[in-house]
């Protein structure tokens, strides 16, 4: 399976945290090529908060989804300048209290950024772990307790983070890469393709 490092580029929890609500509906590669830009004109949270919409609206708007994003970013800029000092909290609960923050989002932040076990379960992670018979759930929640319960907790973020690469470049939703796929021979998935 790939390397599980990060795919998003950040140097900081906020950094990480806007790169994530950036790169819903849209691919790590185009979120990566919007942050420089939008990193360089703003840094703080207070300074998203205080964003004007029109140009915070302009430099996110390739990523899709732009007007939703841009509320979201500055409300999570808002509650985070206000209500923890302008540090990226570091709790679960703390994290899902921000505005367009879910449990996605906060373990991505939980197992990127704070260095805690973290299971992350996206569109990958799901299909994926049902195919390799992880789980026999469709629900993020009880996938995320699924994996939890078959892992030590050092490898929730490592693991989740191979399986959602391997979802996103080899297990692919329509034409899995079974031929090269090096869980070949572990996938019990009745789909799988033939050798
Ligand atoms: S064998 Fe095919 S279905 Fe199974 S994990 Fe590999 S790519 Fe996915």
């Amino acid at each position: 399976m790939p390397k599980t490092d990060m795919e998003l580029t950040h140097r900081s929890p906020w950094e990480l945290l806007v790169a994530t609500i950036l790169s819903a509906q849209c691919t790590d590669q185009r979120v990566n090529q919007v942050t420089p830009a939008l990193f360089k004109r703003y840094r703080r949270p207070r300074e998203y908060a205080q964003a004007a919409v029109p140009e915070l609206e302009g430099l996110i708007r390739s990523t899709g989804f732009y007007k939703s994003k841009a509320k979201h970013l500055i409300g999570c800029a808002r509650a985070v300048d206000e209500r923890f000092q302008g540090c990226v909290p570091s709790t679960m609960d703390e994290l899902t209290s921000l505005p367009g923050v879910g449990r996605k989002t906060a373990n991505v932040l939980l197992g990127n950024a704070f260095g805690q076990p973290a299971v992350i379960v996206d569109t990958h992670v799901k299909r994926v772990a049902n195919r390799l018979g992880l789980t026999r759930s469709e629900d993020p929640n009880q996938i995320e307790t699924d994996l939890q319960s078959v892992l030590a907790p050092i490898q929730w973020t490592p693991f989740s983070q191979r399986l959602l690469l391997h979802g996103r470049y080899v297990c692919l939703a329509r034409k899995p890469g079974c031929t090269t796929c090096v869980l070949y021979d572990e996938c019990p998935w009745k789909g799988k393709l033939p050798r």
